[in-house]
């Protein structure tokens, strides 16, 4: 059986109550593929999950942006894996390169160790490596990629409740997409890295899904790539045109 198309949107810090309400109705009404076809996930801040919860259609999951690295506690301003469960939060994003850099310096090796313990708690995970530009210039691109996911592998046996995002850091947020030979190229790679070191079932299954600066205009053509799987959207989540781009591997 083939993977099944992903497409998740990454809304991260932004919205108010009547702006999420908004993007909702726009995609609860949205004609897309069914859900047998197509898996979409949409994140929410934290604040906002339980409104989008409670409206979201039921074809479509929801994902949180970051959960804690072990069971919640005294850890101020943290949320646990434990808590999005017992909210019914199906996914959670993790190791997402504005977390790995911009904020908190989250070192690979935490990253690995929250994607483990959110497996553990039920959570599925969305987890995000990428290089940034001067990694990609200087020629480690795949060294780096594979040394993050390395950090997963190391800590996790069972990839069946992972999704893999590859994001360039250089095309986040930036209008400078990968090609889609770019993206081929690593996630092609990518796969052969798993096969070679977590077995060929989890190379076989595990979707590998691009990110960075995905449109409307681009979603098409690199859909059309053998490996890639679908998607994490930033900024054209919050837009009509992330109904395209569910739809453009039909
Ligand atoms: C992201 O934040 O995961 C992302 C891919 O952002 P953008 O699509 O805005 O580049």
């Amino acid at each position: 059986m083939g993977r099944k198309f992903f497409v998740g949107g990454n809304w991260k810090c932004n919205g108010t109550t009547d702006e999420v309400k908004k993007i909702v109705s726009m995609l609860n009404e949205a004609e897309v593929p069914s859900e047998d076809d197509v898996d979409v996930v949409v994140s929410p801040p934290f604040v906002f999950l339980p409104i989008v919860k409670s409206l979201l259609r039921p074809d479509f999951s929801i994902a949180a942006q970051n959960c804690w690295v072990r069971k919640g506690g005294a850890f101020t301003g943290e949320v646990s894996a434990e808590m999005l469960v017992n909210l019914g939060i199906p996914w959670v994003i993790l190791g997402h390169s504005e977390r790995r850099r911009l904020l908190l310096n989250e070192s690979k090796e935490f990253v690995g160790d929250k994607v483990a313990y959110a497996l553990s708690q039920g959570l599925k995970v969305i987890a995000c490596v990428g290089e940034t530009l001067e990694q990609r210039e200087s020629g480690s691109t795949m060294a780096v990629v594979a040394a993050q996911t390395e950090a997963i592998a190391d800590r996790v046996l069972n990839w069946s409740n992972i999704v893999l995002a590859y994001e360039p850091v250089w095309a986040i947020g930036t209008g400078k997409v990968a090609t889609p030979a770019q993206a081929q190229e690593v996630h092609s790679e990518l796969r052969k890295w798993l096969h070679e070191n977590a077995g060929a079932e989890v190379a076989a299954t595990t979707r590998i899904v691009y990110g960075g600066s995905v449109n409307g205009a681009n979603c098409k053509e690199l859909a059309a790539k053998p490996d890639v799987d679908g998607f994490l959207v930033g900024g054209a989540s919050l837009k009509p045109e992330f109904i395209d781009i569910i739809k453009s591997s039909t």
